[in-house]
């Protein structure tokens, strides 16, 4: 034991004395020692949070200069449209990827306060694990590394579970292989694990994630599942991250009832296993592999190993017979020997210049055509990365495919039977940009927001497919907006100074019916809000709201949330013609003459509609008088005679002072210009 050792000295009648006091000190050193540990700890958790700072900032500023700069470059300067598209593009992928870090921060710090809860839903495993190494296709391919993707024959088709969850965890892995990759190949396998006991119901998979990179040596394989670690600050600043995803990962799987762990040799590479627990769904037999291919011989050559077991496994499973081979020299091995008995070849893009040459020089003694049945189809594998527009010299087949790159199991089959002529459905190209379609039945919508640029954003989407927008910057403005207005649809931003969305639609809720035809209490409200936590959307249904999106959310994705009040809002309006159709009296006239003036009314109206609302919304009185007129003219050309009629009372009442009645007026003239559009379009499909 440690002692101290206190002395006192003291003269009693000439004589010198000591009193020694012998102290255990044991204590007194152990809390020194822990003392001295904590003061480590501390600075060590310091020195870590300043890299994890440095990193951090590193990370989201580097999206972010991307963003401000090329936004910048295309509102000043002048660029064609392609330039502009491939900078917007970028300026998309960096918002993207400060999203992911934005959301991994969350996931962390919810994970750390205890609060993180998983779902329980069937899902098919190959979708997503097929699902990751598609989206991670591009990225590694641009760095010339094979990737794949493999699922035992034993993995059930469903389980239940929490699937994205198990994608985030796929995707940190793999992103990380492909990230600390130079050259070879990653993948991921899925297989069933032996019963570990607990529930019969309870069903376990192993995952395998493996790349042939720099690997990670021994005494850092522990540390690199904490956050914020990485295995050397200066080498991953060189690859980017933020030191959060294995510690993410590893608590998902925790929290799945699975282990992580992870072999890996500096230098060759290294392989993250993760177990994780699912629940068993009765399976679905109808959906179970049919061969289709039976009868089928496939000559595979592909210089990778894994790629050829994988190609092997999936097209045995649906009956075909299946020769792999390495490489360009053995099939010249195997044609020198014998013309090989297959009816598909497969090959690897990167050998097709090889085996052009092959094909067209190999000496085919006693052989009476050059071109036998085997090389008459062939399917090319090709990297996510390229296009097909690069291979020269397919015209030397007589079929030829394209699949890119990695082998999924539906793509395979697709692009096989395409090649034997089973399916004749195109292959997909990728079409021109999408164009949203204006909506027929436009909604008056109300959006309650209070930024300016998330205002900007939501009226250019409505506007665009031709819906009407009025803003309230504040909850408060809602009530007074309606009195003068009614609206079909009000999105509501939850955080807003003063009165709230979610106060804001109680008081709503809890309202009688307007003077001017609107009913608070059943108006549809949708909530846009950047509160993302799954409880937020719960908040928002409890309060009386009928739907919710989080922010941010990509256009078609506005459009999909209000797409069920705009199927209401159609179908209302049909009704309404169908229970009173108009009577057209055409004047006289030849069928093409009066075929010409519905087309007109067609193509002129929603034009005039738009000027016509616009006006009234405007108070523009000038505008109104004229262009009733123009109106009228078309509805006579048609014989339009109710709709002639309101147009009339609608001039008498713009008129006059009152604008709500013209309102009136012109909420009857839009409808009946409804029925008369859809009778001439109906008139005009018949004819
Ligand atoms: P983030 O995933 O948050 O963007 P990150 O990839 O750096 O950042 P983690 O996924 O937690 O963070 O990985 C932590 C560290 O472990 C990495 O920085 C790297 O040093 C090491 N590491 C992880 N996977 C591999 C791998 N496959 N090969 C080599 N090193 C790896
Ligand atoms: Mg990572």
């Amino acid at each position: 034991i440690d002692l101290e050792l206190s002395l006192v000295s003291m003269v009693t009648r000439g004589e010198l004395y000591f009193t020694g006091f012998l102290n255990d000190i044991t204590d007194k050193r152990q809390f020194i020692a822990s003392l001295r540990d904590t003061l480590k700890a501390a600075e060590s958790a310091n020195r870590a949070k300043s890299e994890f700072l440095a990193n951090m900032s590193h990370e989201i500023r580097s999206p972010m200069n991307a963003i401000i700069g090329l936004t910048d470059l295309v509102l000043n300067t002048l660029l064609t449209p392609e330039e502009q598209r491939r900078n917007l593009e970028v300026v998309q992928q960096s918002s993207q990827a400060l999203l992911e870090i934005i959301n991994g921060i969350l996931d962390m710090s919810k994970i750390e306060a205890g609060q993180f809860t998983l779902e329980s839903v069937p899902f098919t495993v190959r979708d997503q694990v097929e699902g990751v190494c598609e989206a991670l296709a591009v990225k590694a391919h641009q760095k010339g590394l094979e990737l794949h993707c493999q699922l035992a024959g034993d993995v059930p088709k469903t389980v239940e579970g929490d699937p994205l969850r198990l994608r985030q965890i796929l995707f940190n892995l793999l992103g990380n292989a492909i990230k600390f990759t130079t050259s070879g190949e990653v993948g991921i396998r899925a297989e069933r694990m032996a019963w570990k006991g607990g529930g019969i119901r309870e069903i376990h998979l192993l995952f395998s994630v493996t790349d042939t990179g720099i690997g990670i040596p021994l005494d850092k394989q522990v540390m690199v599942f904490d956050s914020f670690t990485q295995v050397d600050g200066s080498v991953s600043r060189r690859y980017g991250g933020t030191g959060l995803g294995l510690a993410i990962s590893k608590h998902l799987v925790d929290l799945m009832g699975g282990k992580i762990r992870l072999e890996s040799t500096p230098g060759q590479g290294s392989v993250f296993h993760f177990s994780v627990c699912f629940r068993m769904v009765e399976e679905d037999r109808t959906g179970e592999v049919i061969p289709t291919l039976a009868g089928l011989g496939v000559l595979a050559v592909w210089p990778s190993a894994t790629g050829r077991a994988c190609l092997q496994e999936l097209l045995e499973a649906n009956g075909a017979r299946v020769r792999t081979l390495d490489g360009i020299e053995t099939l010249a091995a195997v044609i020198r020997a014998e013309e090989p008995a297959c009816n598909l070849l497969i090959v690897d893009h990167a050998l097709l210049g090889d085996l052009i040459s092959l094909l067209d020089t190999a000496p085919r003694e006693g052989r009476p055509s050059p071109n036998s049945l085997w090389e008459d189809r062939v399917l090319i594998l090709t990297p996510a990365n390229l296009g097909s527009g690069n291979l020269h010299g397919l015209d030397r087949f007589q079929h030829h495919a394209f699949l890119k790159k990695p082998l999924r199991r539906e793509p395979l089959l697709k692009a096989i039977d395409r090649l034997l002529g089973r399916l004749v459905e195109p292959a997909t190209e990728p079409g021109p940009r999408a164009v949203l379609r204006r909506e027929p039945h436009p909604l008056d919508i109300l959006l309650v927001e209070d930024s300016d640029h998330s205002r900007q954003l939501a009226s250019a989407v409505l506007e665009q497919v031709g819906h009407r927008v009025t803003v309230a910057e504040r909850g408060e403005q809602v009530f007074e907006l309606l009195q003068r207005r009614p609206c079909d649809l009000i999105l509501m931003d939850l955080q807003m100074p003063g009165l709230g969305g979610l106060e804001t639609t109680r008081r709503l809720r809890a309202m009688a019916p307007l003077a001017g035809g609107c009913h608070p209490a059943t108006v549809p409200i949708i909530a846009v809000t950047a509160r993302a936590q799954a409880e937020d959307r719960e908040l928002c249904l409890a309060v009386g709201m009928n739907g919710y999106l989080s922010k941010p959310y990509r256009p078609r994705e506005l459009l999909a949330a209000i797409a069920p009040v705009v199927q209401a809002h159609r179908d209302r309006i049909l009704r309404n013609r169908l229970a009173d159709p108009p009577r057209l009296r055409p004047p006289v006239a030849s069928p093409e003459v009066q075929a010409g003036l519905r087309q007109a009314f067609l193509e002129q109206v929603p034009a005039l509609r738009d000027v016509l609302r616009r006006a009234l919304e405007q108070e523009n009185r000038e505008t109104l008088l004229r262009l009733v007129p123009e109106l009228r003219g078309l509805a006579r050309n048609v014989g339009a005679a109710r709709l002639g009629a309101q147009l009339l009372k609608l001039r008498g009442k713009t008129e006059g002072e009152d604008w709500t009645e013209t309102r009136a007026a012109l909420q009857e003239v839009e409808e009946e210009f409804d029925r008369v559009w859809n009778a001439l379009e109906g008139t005009s499909r018949d004819a």
